[in-house]
């Protein structure tokens, strides 16, 4: 078994205790229930809360990608009890009429178990996106399931075109050479900056070097692909750039951001009719993901740390 990088600040695989420590305190907190600071992050333990969080943001003019949180399962058992949530989502979503869709981890489903179950059951939603209508995504997660990943995907997107799309990462050194690949294949395509922390040889470290990457890669995209390109960042530089591309090239695009992350600007987009996503996750393993948006900025510490002290 290969050990994993950490994710930097997009999952929480490097937590998971019962506990939370505040960033720069000696504060640990016992949780049993989700408490309302954790509400800015995530939608809920439930399908339902999820649902009503989907409803309410629809009601803003912005869409919403639902992800059941969990991930790295080393025994088949729980990647197809979450193999059968998605499904379960994918008919409320539909049952409830929402402009939402779904977004997958690998290692939710089974990659780390086997490629083939990981296949198997990405293919079974996407199957089941495509008879309910909706789209169904998938996150890329550490750069040992990349190929994997990229296999599974090219498979579903030949046979439901327009119901998958695949999130790529432009710190991987190897990704303009799989945009290059993956340009006559349908589906969508997300490019994010990357959130987990690999080794030197494979990508690149210096943040500058990954912007430049994302630069490049979102160039490709809006000049190459025909299909739709999603933008899965909060950075303004890139969403301006986005804009400038699209009209250059008369390319769709829609930008993605997550739940809880400059909602502001999200709602602010889709009022100047840009088509904006917002990526929320749900569940009963959200104290991990909660802990990492904590951790990954000052603001989101402070939010917490005063939300505790006003009780
Ligand atoms: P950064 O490069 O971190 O920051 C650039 C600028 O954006 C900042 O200077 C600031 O102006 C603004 N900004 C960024 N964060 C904040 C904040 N919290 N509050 C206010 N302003 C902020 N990673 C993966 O590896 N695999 C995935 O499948 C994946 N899926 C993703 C899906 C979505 C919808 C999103 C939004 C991200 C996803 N990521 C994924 C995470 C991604 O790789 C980055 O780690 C993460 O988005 C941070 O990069 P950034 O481009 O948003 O901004």
């Amino acid at each position: 078994m290969f050990s994993r990088p950490a994710a930097a600040n997009f999952d929480g695989s490097e937590y998971g205790g019962e506990h939370i420590g505040l960033p720069g305190s000696q504060c640990r907190l016992e949780i049993a229930v989700i408490p309302p600071i954790a509400n800015r992050f995530v939608a809920g333990e439930s399908i339902d809360s999820a649902l009503d969080h989907a409803t309410g943001t629809n009601d803003d003019g912005v869409r919403v990608i639902l992800n059941l949180l969990g991930e790295h399962y080393d025994d088949p058992a729980p990647a197809k009890a979450d193999a059968e949530a998605y499904i379960e989502l994918l008919d409320a979503i539909g049952r409830r009429d929402l402009d939402a869709c779904i977004s997958v981890k690998p290692s939710q489903i089974g990659i780390d178990i086997s490629a083939d179950l990981f296949a198997d059951n990405l293919e079974r939603i996407v199957e089941h996106a495509h008879t309910n209508d909706v789209f169904a995504w998938c996150d890329m997660e550490d750069a040992d399931t990349t190929d994997d990943t990229l296999d599974a995907f090219r498979e579903c997107a030949e046979q439901y075109p327009w119901s998958v799309g695949q999130c790529v990462q432009s710190n991987l050194k190897r990704t303009s050479d799989d945009l290059a690949e993956l340009v006559d294949v349908p589906g969508k395509i997300r490019l994010v900056k990357g959130a987990y922390d690999e080794r030197g040889a494979i990508a690149y470290k210096d943040k500058a070097r990954v912007d430049e990457a994302y630069r490049a890669g979102l160039e490709f995209l809006f000049a190459e692909r025909d299909r739709g390109v999603a933008v899965g960042s909060h950075d303004p530089e890139m969403i301006s750039l986005a804009r400038e591309l699209s009209r250059d090239h008369s390319t769709d695009y829609e930008v993605q951001m997550l739940m809880g992350v400059r909602e502001d600007a999200q709602r602010g987009l889709a009022t100047e009719g840009v088509d904006v996503w917002q990526y929320a996750p749900y569940g009963d393993k959200w104290l991990s993901y909660f802990y990492r948006r904590l951790r990954e900025r000052k603001e989101n510490a402070l939010f917490a740390a005063r939300a505790v002290l006003s009780g």
